[in-house]
């Protein structure tokens, strides 16, 4: 049979389902709720006009590098781009795992870590969060030295929970784990602290940002910062030309004018305020501090809401277990998008 020489450690595993993507209301994917301006779209048309189909891309993507280390305020040589910082993960995951090796991270907290250790056959090994969704720092270094784990995952804000860990507990924990810390600042842009001054200053901390959470989730592109040393060891495992041609060319137009994404940020944020406040309102929920482009509430009878909003064509992110039963993970929409959520939540 040929399923005799499948891996057996990938016998339980499921094929990623996003699900349906064409509902008219979309909260689920913390996406910015703005497409690029008509302006902008025009002078990408041109770019892709002039490209270059019959050559493979920049191997380094070093103009987007280069860039990126502009806005993020780093050198180029620090920033390795990925085709989304998904392929950044992955990409560390199978830098520093060998078969059996342990990954320490929250419960809950962005699902890819787990996925990617056991696809490099580690193991994870998942630290719980408080009642209040909050990490206990000390108890958390102490697991991952005790397991002795390789690699620390976390989200800083967190998805799904809008958590963040102040910037002396990042401190702490980079110090205090013996193993390589990764700090995913996804949402770093609502949220406006970064760990990233300190990368040449720890020789075990790597940094993830994103363009998926900022306006361009479509053309897939996300980064890792890091020193020297380790960029030099994650390059040995980066597939060559990850970041196709197009994605390059879009992502160099977008940074050189950064106020395209200042003002989506400052849309969202905007409309982060004005979705809190009247989520406030109704009775018998709680909000979790959201200091991301999306609010998780915990409210009773969450699936049958869930249900009840896919009924309207709306669609939010909801949880079936744990300590995020009864949970819903709202993105931030346009006014438009979060009254039509209010109006029929309750
Ligand atoms: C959305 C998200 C990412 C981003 O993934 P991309 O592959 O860059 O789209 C990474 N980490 C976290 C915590 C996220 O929520």
């Amino acid at each position: 049979m040929i399923q005799d020489i499948f891996r057996k450690d990938l016998g339980d595993f499921e094929s990623y389902s996003a699900g349906k993507t064409d509902y008219k209301v979309r909260l689920n994917a913390n996406e910015s709720f703005t497409n690029l301006d008509f302006e902008t779209r025009k002078e990408i048309g041109t770019v892709i006009e002039n490209s270059i189909y019959n050559r493979y891309p920049d191997p380094d993507a070093l103009e987007v590098c280069d860039l990126y280390a502009k806005y993020a305020n780093v050198l180029g040589i620090n920033v390795m781009a990925g085709n989304g910082s998904d392929e950044c993960i992955q990409i560390i995951a199978h830098t520093f795992l060998n078969t059996g090796d342990k990954v320490a991270m929250q419960s809950p907290d962005f699902s890819m870590y787990g996925l990617y250790t056991k696809v490099a056959g580690g193991i994870p090994i998942e630290f719980p969060l408080g009642a209040e969704l909050e990490l206990d720092v000390d108890g958390f270094i102490s697991m991952a030295n005790s397991e002795k784990v390789k690699i620390v995952f976390l989200s800083n804000p967190n998805n799904p929970t809008g958590n963040i860990i102040k910037r002396e507990d990042i401190i702490k924990i980079i110090e205090g784990c013996k193993c390589i810390v990764v700090i995913d600042e996804a949402y770093f842009e609502f949220y406006g602290e970064s760990i990233l001054d300190k990368i040449d200053f720890y020789d075990n901390l790597i940094v993830l940002r994103t363009c998926s959470k900022i306006g361009l989730a479509a053309i897939r592109l996300g980064f890792m910062i890091t020193n020297n040393v380790l960029m030099s060891e994650l390059k040995k495992v980066k597939p060559p030309y990850n970041v196709n041609s197009i994605t390059q060319s879009i992502a160099c137009v977008i940074l050189k004018k950064p106020e395209i994404i200042y003002n989506n940020v400052k849309n969202i944020l905007a409309e982060r305020v004005y979705l809190w406040e009247k989520l406030s309102c109704i009775n018998g929920i709680k909000l979790y501090k959201a200091k991301a482009n999306f609010i998780l509430v915990e409210i009773p009878n969450a699936l049958e809401i869930k249900e009840k909003l896919l009924k309207q064509s709306i669609n939010v992110r909801s949880y079936t277990s744990g300590k995020l039963l009864n949970c819903l993970r709202i993105t931030i929409g346009s006014r438009e998008e979060n009254n039509c959520l209010l109006k029929n939540i309750i």
